[in-house]
């Protein structure tokens, strides 16, 4: 054994924003609080059966723990729950995987997750929902939803700058406020109001786009949609709608096509090479996400529309049992199960790992690892269709087999070496 195969190598990134992926690259995990444990054992069988299998011995991950939230608390003490060592070596070894984490109620965060984002600049928080055959759904075609959202991680309501109702910074920012709001004639804010920024820039902005956009082009996407409030808020959702527009037609104008162009220019066809850019209202959205899927596919939007819009649409294809996540940066990436520590289940190795499963898959897809984590999706589908499926599933699956999270993760392990051969 040489020295790369004992300790493994570390991913490095290029200009553009991508990783530079060695054949036994270091990835740091982090378990989670709560289902965490139970969910991220289910799981790391499966990504490296998948990729044993996949490559033979040619490919490995050499993973190494990180710990934070409760973990970190038991063995550092007391304001331990996120140590810098671990955020430091999740910017050091560039692509990382985490499993849910409390937000501390009055611990002095936020919450864990967002810091994590922030402090590391993972500016696009990436949210595909894919249909996987057999899966139970509350749709009459569920096979018709294949979207990617790219929601931007580091502004709006989420950049936290917000004053309690009474504070003396309430007070001051309401009374600059309302010198200007009574001299223009508008109604004032009540002044026992709490106070919430919500910012947005053109360059957060411009380079959520640029990755939505790149990504639809790389994977076969018709259109990147920009999902905005900015009727109402127009100096940053309506903002963000026009910067978005920019970005296509500056950057990606051989590549691109407005909607409005689509219909003058093109006859509603698609020129060859190219995808549509368009933009939608928020609230209008999750009407189009249910009545017509068909017609959407990467999604780029502020912050908050895509919380809503990320755990709306998981629900159309199985839930947050099912939903993968990533937080990415231009030096970083975080791969994430996306629902929270579902508390109640903790330790009683029953949830379903599907969500961190699938964030493994994608993880392995963006480090263009694709035949293992094509192994990984198809396994999983071939479980579900054996019936073999965790509790939540199973409440929708009549006759279906209930097993547990650990039995979920063996079962899609022991289909990996099957579809392997
Ligand atoms: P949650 O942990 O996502 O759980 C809410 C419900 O969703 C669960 O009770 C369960 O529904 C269902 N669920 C979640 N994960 C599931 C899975 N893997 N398989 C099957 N069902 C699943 O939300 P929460 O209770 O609001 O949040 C708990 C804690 O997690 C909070 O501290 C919150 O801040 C934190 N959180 C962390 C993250 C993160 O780390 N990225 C994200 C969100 C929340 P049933 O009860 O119907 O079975």
């Amino acid at each position: 054994m040489n020295k790369a195969e004992r300790t493994g190598e570390i991913i490095q990134w290029d200009a553009d924003g991508r990783p530079v992926v060695p054949d036994d690259p270091i990835i740091p995990y982090i378990e989670g609080d709560g289902t965490g444990p139970d969910i991220w054992a289910a799981a790391r069988p499966v990504f490296d059966t998948a990729i044993t299998h996949a490559y033979q011995k040619n490919r490995r991950i050499i993973w190494r723990e990180l710990l934070a939230g409760e973990k970190a608390l038991s063995v550092y003490g007391p304001g331990t729950l996120l140590p810098e060592k671990s955020l430091e070596d999740i910017a050091r070894y560039g692509i990382a995987i985490k499993g849910p984490l409390t937000t501390p109620v009055g611990g002095g965060f936020r919450s864990l997750n967002v810091t994590i984002r922030q402090m590391l600049d993972l500016y696009a928080c990436f949210r595909p929902v894919r249909y996987l055959s057999g899966v139970p759904s509350p749709m009459l075609h569920p096979e018709l939803v294949n979207i990617a959202i790219f929601r931007e991680n580091t502004e709006d309501v989420y950049a936290g700058v917000e004053w309690k109702a009474g504070s003396r910074e309430a007070g001051d920012i309401i009374e600059f406020i309302n010198k200007r709001l009574k001299a223009s004639g508008r109604r004032p804010i009540h002044e026992k109001s709490g106070i919430g920024i919500k910012p947005m820039s053109e360059f957060n902005t411009r380079r959520l786009v640029r990755r939505a956009v790149q990504y639809a082009l790389e994977n076969g996407y018709q259109s990147v949609t920009l999902v905005h409030k900015g009727n109402i808020m127009k100096y940053t959702e309506g903002a963000f709608r026009d910067w978005g527009y920019q970005v296509a037609r500056e950057e990606f104008s051989e590549q691109t096509v407005t909607e409005a162009e689509l219909h003058e220019k093109y006859k509603g066809e698609i020129p060859e090479g190219r995808i549509v850019v368009k933009d939608r209202i928020a609230d209008a959205m999750f009407q189009q996400l249910l009545l017509r899927p068909e017609d959407y596919g990467v999604i780029a939007t502020p912050n908050l529309n895509g919380d809503y819009l990320s755990d709306a649409a998981a629900a159309q294809v199985g839930g947050l049992g099912m939903a993968p996540g990533a937080n990415i940066g231009d030096r970083c990436a975080l791969f994430e199960a996306t629902h929270g520590t579902a508390p109640k289940y903790a330790g009683l190795d029953k949830i379903n790992p599907g969500s961190l499963i699938l964030s493994g898959a994608e993880m392995l897809r963006f480090m263009r690892w694709t035949e293992a984590a094509d192994l990984i999706v198809e396994a999983l589908i071939k479980t579900v269709s054996q019936e073999i499926v965790t509790y939540d599933l199973a409440r929708q699956m009549k006759g279906a087999r209930e097993v547990r999270c650990s039995e979920f993760g063996a079962a899609i392990v022991e289909n990996i070496k099957k579809l392997a051969g």
